[in-house]
């Protein structure tokens, strides 16, 4: 997108003003620019205007952007948002700096084992299914507190909690939820809210929204 640091700079001061409503710093909100599916050539306006925390969902398409981009600009921080497959876990702790997307026991072993065998330390955030939807990755809510044991017990840095909220409902209650379950488990980091809701998502408690569309425009494929 041509304009890509109008569009930063729009969403920062959403952010600013969202966070100020809720009595919070804009400060202690990070925003992940989600460049899944944009080539290297979206995503430079965006470097180039100072931001450094991006995101992508495909392990094998962040591993074919990212490296020649962090040559250029090394203090990248590389987020992983989407479904991880265990056998991934590897290439995953090579490349990223922070999983979202940590949500069943197989996962926590399989990283568990990655992070010690790279000596590389990945924080992650424990994805929460939080409308309970069947066809939707994260871990059930009822399972949350085992999770985030066994995350502990395999020396995962566990930072907190993610979501994606059903689709074409309100999100806020789930927004709310999340911040409770969090909350609840002694937990700080609350991964929520898009392109869509980051603003509720802020006044509810997010301390990382994941933007995309409202940086990157519209994707032609998701
Ligand atoms: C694609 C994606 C986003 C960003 O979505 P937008 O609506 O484009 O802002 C956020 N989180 C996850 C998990 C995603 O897959």
């Amino acid at each position: 997108m041509e304009n890509a640091s109008a569009e930063l700079n729009d969403v920062r001061t959403r952010i600013a003003a969202a966070a100020k409503i809720a009595g919070r710093k804009a400060s202690d909100v990070t925003l992940v620019a989600i460049s899944k599916t944009h080539p290297a050539e979206a995503i430079t306006p965006l470097l180039d205007a100072g931001h450094r925390i991006f995101g992508e969902n495909r392990v094998q398409e962040a591993q074919a952007k990212w490296p020649a981009l962090r040559e250029e600009y090394p203090d990248v921080v590389l987020h992983l948002v989407g479904q991880l497959q265990s056998n991934k876990a590897d290439d995953a702790v090579a490349l990223f700096d922070c999983i979202h997307s940590l949500d069943r026991p197989s996962l926590v072993t399989a990283l568990g084992k990655a992070m010690a065998k790279s000596g590389k330390q990945v924080p992650c955030f424990v994805q929460v299914n939080i409308g309970a939807e069947e066809q939707k990755g994260g871990c059930a809510i009822v399972d949350v507190p085992a999770l985030l044991v066994e995350a502990r017990a395999a020396d995962i840095p566990v930072a907190g909690l993610m979501c994606v909220p059903p689709a074409n409902v309100e999100a806020a209650p789930y927004f709310a939820l999340l911040a409770k379950i969090a909350a609840d488990n002694g937990l700080t980091g609350i991964s929520m809210g898009m392109s869509g809701d980051y603003e509720t998502a802020i006044m509810l408690g997010a301390t990382h929204v994941r933007v995309g569309s409202a940086l990157f425009g519209a994707r032609t494929a998701a």
